[in-house]
């Protein structure tokens, strides 16, 4: 991978040439992860058009030594970030830095600055207009396609064995067990989230973490749930019927796939999030069911299981090939139940390929 990284250093040096930015202080942990390779809990980095640094603790020496590619690396007696910003203020050319203030506290920033000899402190950061590192993570090269794919396959075989599993009775907390236990023994690092599994009137809550309730003898269970492999996340919700779905769940199921399959066509190069959020919205609208879809159509993903862009309402942005977003919209009728299904969809040449090609049609089990 060594090769990756380079190339993205590179391609980060023409966004700071084209920003005009002399310097950048990296401390987003999955912004350095994605540049130099680093897995770590604590870290910095620091780029000017000349040098890479990375910094790190005691701790990390052997690890940084053996994951830390295209970058030199320091061990830092005291904060990762500090001694980054100590190393630029002392880079000859560099008269300041730029830092992303979205991921940086005030607390950590004020102590930034104190690290900084008395003459510079009032100069020397300037907060970024629009973050750098995590608008280059949003178009994913194939080495990055190849390991969503294979964590987005993993998942739709969590959900063939969850199929096998599911019965009245059971804690949507023991579902969640036994998917996140399969998850490990199938090859996943950890969940890129914690596991929804929302049963009966529960499923009418979008958020629905499993709790003690148990699975009813009739209704719907919702879950959404994700691994992670070698860094990146998967991330997909299947909604699946106990017992014989009356006419009601029945028309409110068709309608959430026909938007989701609405949206998932939507998707591909140059079309806007909006536009993909409104394809998949307008149906549930014709349904009279747009007012119980209460959040956007989907998301990015990648290194983190919640990334721009945001596929909502209005959204101008435009998907590039490339780019992974999730198509997940619901109908989440209160106090009685509620159906949300969603794919991973990765930006083609031409249009989409859906990652998570698990059956969507209403399973009744
Ligand atoms: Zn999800
Ligand atoms: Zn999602």
């Amino acid at each position: 991978m060594q090769m990756e990284h380079l190339r993205r250093i590179g391609q980060l040096r023409r966004r700071m040439t084209r920003a005009g930015l002399s310097a950048l202080l990296v401390t987003h942990l999955p912004d350095v992860r994605y540049l130099c390779g680093f897995t770590g809990s604590n870290a910095a980095l620091a780029v000017t058009r000349r040098a890479v640094r990375f910094f790190t603790d005691g701790r990390y020496i052997a690890q940084s030594a053996q994951e830390v590619k295209g970058a030199k690396v320091e061990i830092a007696s005291g904060g990762a970030a500090t001694a980054a910003t100590q190393w630029l203020a002392a880079q000859v050319g560099v008269e300041g830095a730029a830092y992303d203030s979205a991921h940086t506290t005030v607390a950590e920033f004020e102590r930034l600055k104190a690290a900084l000899p008395a003459s510079m402190r009032k100069r020397f950061f300037t907060a970024l207009a629009a973050p750098l590192v995590e608008t280059l993570r949003m178009t994913k090269d194939e080495d990055e396609l190849a390991l969503m794919r294979e964590a987005a396959l993993l998942g739709c075989q969590l959900f063939e064995h969850i199929l096998t599993v599911i019965r009245p009775g059971l804690a949507e907390f023991e579902v969640a067990a036994e998917l996140e236990h399969e998850a490990r023994l199938l090859g996943a690092e950890g969940m890129s989230f914690e596991t929804i599994v929302a049963s009966g009137v529960r499923s009418s809550m979008p958020h629905g973490k499993a709790s003690a309730a148990r699975l009813p003898r009739k209704g719907f269970v919702t879950l959404d749930f994700g691994i992670i492999r070698e860094g990146y996340c998967s991330d997909m919700t299947r909604t699946v019927f106990l017992g014989k779905p009356g006419s009601e769940e029945r028309r409110v199921y068709q309608a959430v796939l026909e938007a989701q399959q609405a949206g998932v066509a939507a998707v591909g190069p140059g079309a806007s999030c909006g536009e993909v959020d409104e394809a998949a919205r307008s149906v549930l609208r014709k349904a009279g069911l747009s007012e119980a879809f209460t959040h956007s159509t989907g998301h990015g993903v990648g290194l983190e299981i919640h990334e721009p862009p945001r596929v909502g309402a209005g959204q101008t942005f435009r998907l590039r090939e490339g780019m992974v977003v999730t198509i997940e919209p619901g109908v989440y009728l209160v106090g009685r139940f509620g159906v949300r299904i969603e794919d991973m969809v990765a930006v083609t040449q031409t249009a989409a390929e859906v990652l998570t090609p698990a059956p969507t049609a209403l399973i009744e089990l």
